[in-house]
């Protein structure tokens, strides 16, 4: 079988690694690399477990995170001591893509460094035009980001308010252990700093339709100055879409159909809260790989249900609690509840880390018997 992929971040290198080592003609087109992309870079535990079989994770320059350091807006503070080095890492999108891509081509993938200009379902194939001119596959995975083009020709493209815009600086020759996140209310989300191996990823992200990207990177300029953040460093501005999407959406994605298949991004499976999207870029690309190689007679439809029931009913959890998780009682509560618990920070460390689900967090909070302030936070939740 001969699969096109268009896009060759996480999502399309993963998926194309997959189908080739399975036996799969893949052809993965993106004009791109080696580059870095607008993010923070942090890739939790459970993303890393799912690669840690294709990538030579010692020799992937990493900051390793020792702790995440949250404020609330009234300037209180407290500090997650995260349970292993490897529960969160921080890397450049240019290793950590670039390391993917390599494992991909190993296997077999071929690279074609053109830009995907149209895509056509014909009735035995599908058709794809490039700058580098055309190919037919028997199935093309859409793997191309929040800016999709086989998102926009083959589904339809994310209304603004389905979209966050995350902007900021990469600010050289600085360096840490320590994340920091700010809980900002208005606009609703919050501004973080994560340490690469040789700079700060700095950015803030709000709604799309809630503010524009000059405006929010004031905002980031001004808190880097309070909270004393890069002071001196050569920064570098960037600004880039992230998939936001709200509960009822996650309840009704349209992500695949005869002959296609969207992943990561481009399918909008990005936490609207976290703003975590490399964990599920990998996970969609898995499914999305193995029903090919399966003999499932309806791969798309199989695709399309797995992603439903499983990371879909999660990101829709986060969304319908994404609306008081950043409201000020909400984050006041929580800092409050972190500085004086040591089990309520042992929920959050693994919540940053991607091991603790929000489905059962309810629970889990309940059982630090940390009755007072677990009762609190949920309330406030609610
Ligand atoms: C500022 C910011 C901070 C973030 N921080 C984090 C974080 O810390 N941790 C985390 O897990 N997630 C984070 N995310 C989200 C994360 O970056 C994405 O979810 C992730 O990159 C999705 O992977 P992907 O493979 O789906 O898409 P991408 O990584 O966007 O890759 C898409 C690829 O498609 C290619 N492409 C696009 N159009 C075409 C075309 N027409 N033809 C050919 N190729 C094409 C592009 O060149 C690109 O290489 C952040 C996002 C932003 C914007």
């Amino acid at each position: 079988m001969h699969v096109a992929i268009v896009g060759a971040g996480p999502a399309g290198a993963w998926a194309a690694y997959l189908l080739a080592q399975r036996g799969a003609r893949v052809s993965l087109i993106d004009p791109s690399h080696p580059r870095e992309k607008p993010c923070g870079g942090g890739v939790t535990g459970r993303a890393l477990a799912l690669v840690g079989s294709a990538l030579d994770i010692g020799r992937l320059p990493v900051c390793a995170i020792r702790s995440v350091r949250f404020f609330d807006a009234a300037g209180g503070s407290a500090a997650v001591p995260l349970r292993t080095p490897s529960a969160l890492v921080v890397a450049s999108r240019t290793d950590f893509d670039g390391q993917l891509l390599a494992a991909a081509r190993d296997a077999g993938a071929q690279l074609l460094a053109a830009r995907v200009t149209d895509v056509a379902i014909e009735r035995d194939s599908v058709r794809i035009e490039t700058t580098a001119g055309s190919l037919r596959a028997a199935h093309v995975i859409g793997a191309d980001g929040a800016n999709s083009l086989i998102r926009r020709r083959l589904a339809a493209p994310f209304r603004r308010h389905q979209l966050s815009i995350a902007t900021g600086y990469f600010a050289h020759g600085v360096t840490s252990d320590e994340i920091v996140i700010e809980l900002v209310a208005d606009p609703a989300g919050y501004i973080w700093s994560f340490p690469r191996p040789t700079h700060l990823a700095i950015g803030i992200c709000a709604q799309a339709n809630a503010a524009t990207a000059a405006a929010l990177r004031a905002t980031v300029l001004a808190w880097m100055h309070e909270r004393g953040i890069a002071a001196g460093a050569r920064l570098e501005p960037y600004a880039w879409p992230i998939p936001s999407l709200a509960a009822a959406d996650f309840d009704g994605l349209t992500i695949s159909g005869r002959g296609w298949s969207l992943a990561g991004d481009a399918a909008g499976l990005v936490d609207p809260i976290t703003r975590e999207g490399i964990y599920f870029a990998l996970r969609s690309a898995q499914w999305a790989a193995d029903v090919l190689a399966s003999d499932d007679t309806r791969p798309s439809a199989r695709y399309a249900e797995r992603v439903h029931a499983d990371i879909g009913a999660e990101l829709a959890r986060a969304a319908r609690f994404k609306a008081s998780f950043f409201r000020p009682r909400f984050t006041r509560l929580m800092i409050d509840a972190l500085r004086h618990s040591a089990r309520i920070r042992e929920v959050m460390a693994d919540l940053v880390a991607g091991s603790q689900p929000y489905a059962g967090l309810k629970w889990r909070l309940a059982k630090t018997l940390e009755v007072g302030l677990a009762w609190r936070l949920m309330r406030q939740r609610e």
